[in-house]
């Protein structure tokens, strides 16, 4: 057999391996340490992506680069993109994905839909907080979205915002469990005020986006997973995690899998979710955030998330501070004459991928790639150092 030929059955056999069944379920979970992407698989060849990150090696959306990995026509088989909230270790590369997956809906958060937060936009971008606050991608996807006469659907409290059959079996309804009437009326008063008086970049305080994140509730045949975005706790009835439990039915299905909210910060726990809204000892997944003074998450937050579940995973080590960076000595000052610059070290880059079998209904099967670690594990290592 010629070599290219023999290359080719090998990447045939690869991707037919690392495709799933029509009748299973995944989900894949993306965190380079500064950004989120989940990427799943539906079943019958129907595949949804919430938020995004980019793939650190490649510069490129990770749920692209994934779904191209194994073999998936994304222009035709995503069906749904949610943007749960608009900070930038969320959107990066979304509106590529938007541009890319032509034949899917969009969902953002009813919050955007106001004029205060279009205006804010608009203010933002002539200023330089720009780079930093997410707005950018965002801008582009509005401009996108004006371009091609596409409306999203805008995600509220209660509202299903996709729904299909799969293997013309299994019923799929996705529900939206945030941002609550009152979330929503806050940030509109957040937007307004963020106005300032002057047009000085310094004193535009920011309208907190994590308080208006999309949770969703991910219902699929007997499955229930729930994404918990980065909402946090805000000990007000009518808001964040506190309004979601209140009007949880006792007769929802408990999620068998939960993405821990906002990178396993203690701001975002409410340990009635785990409680009320989640089987006891779930499937946890979540993603670190690893620039900023602290990362996330810390080593009480990680004791915290394993009082719940021994089953948690975390696509990478939560490495606090900055990247090292080493200091201006010889070798550096050779390296710099030789190459200009030093491009630095990508983040190791991980993913947790998640699958069930619908028609067989065995327990999920986990493979974690790259950085991706059991929880525990990270934690035992730590004790021993
Ligand atoms: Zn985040």
């Amino acid at each position: 057999m010629e070599k290219d030929s023999l290359k080719n059955l090998t990447k045939a056999n690869n991707l037919a391996i690392n495709h799933p069944l029509n009748s299973e379920i995944e989900l894949s979970l993306f965190g380079p340490g500064y950004g989120e992407c989940i990427v799943i698989h539906l079943g019958s060849g129907k595949w949804i992506i919430v938020d995004s990150c980019l793939n650190e090696e490649s510069r490129e959306p990770a749920a692209l680069d994934y779904l191209k990995s194994i073999g998936i026509n994304y222009k035709n088989d995503v069906q749904l993109i949610v943007a749960t909230h608009w900070h930038d270790d969320h959107i990066r590369g979304l509106g590529k994905i938007i541009n890319e997956c032509t034949n899917a809906k969009l969902t953002l958060s009813m919050t955007q839909r106001k004029e205060e937060f279009l205006q804010l936009v608009g203010l933002y971008e002539q200023t330089k907080l720009i780079k930093k606050s997410g707005v950018n991608e965002f801008q582009s996807i509005l401009r996108y979205l004006e371009t091609n006469s596409k409306q999203p659907v805008w995600a509220i409290e209660g509202r299903t915002i996709f729904s299909d059959t799969i293997e013309d079996n299994y019923a799929v309804k996705i529900e939206a469990k945030s941002p609550s009437d009152k979330s929503i009326t806050n940030a509109i008063n957040l937007f307004a005020k963020a106005f300032p008086q002057k047009y000085d970049s310094q004193k535009i305080p920011s309208a907190n986006p994590n308080h208006s994140s999309i949770v969703l509730s991910i219902n699929i045949g007997n499955e229930s997973i729930l994404l918990g975005a980065d909402l946090e706790e805000t000990n007000d009835s009518a808001t964040g995690w506190s309004i979601i439990v209140q009007s949880n039915s006792v007769s929802n299905k408990k999620a068998g899998v939960f993405k821990v909210p906002h990178h396993g910060s203690s701001n975002g726990d409410n340990p009635a979710v785990w409680k009320q809204m989640i089987v006891p000892a779930p499937l946890a997944i979540l993603t670190p955030f690893v620039r900023g003074k602290k990362a996330l998450p810390t080593q009480s937050d990680v004791t915290r998330i394993l009082s719940h579940t021994n089953q948690a995973y975390i696509t990478r080590r939560p490495a606090p501070g900055k990247i090292p960076y080493r200091k201006k000595d010889g070798v550096q000052k050779t390296i710099l004459e030789t190459t200009r610059y030093i491009r630095r070290v990508p983040l190791n880059s991980g993913q947790i991928r998640l699958r069930k079998n619908l028609a067989t209904n065995d327990t999920w099967k986990i493979k974690l790639f790259g950085s991706a670690i059991q929880l525990e594990r990270m934690e035992t290592e730590n004790e021993n150092k």
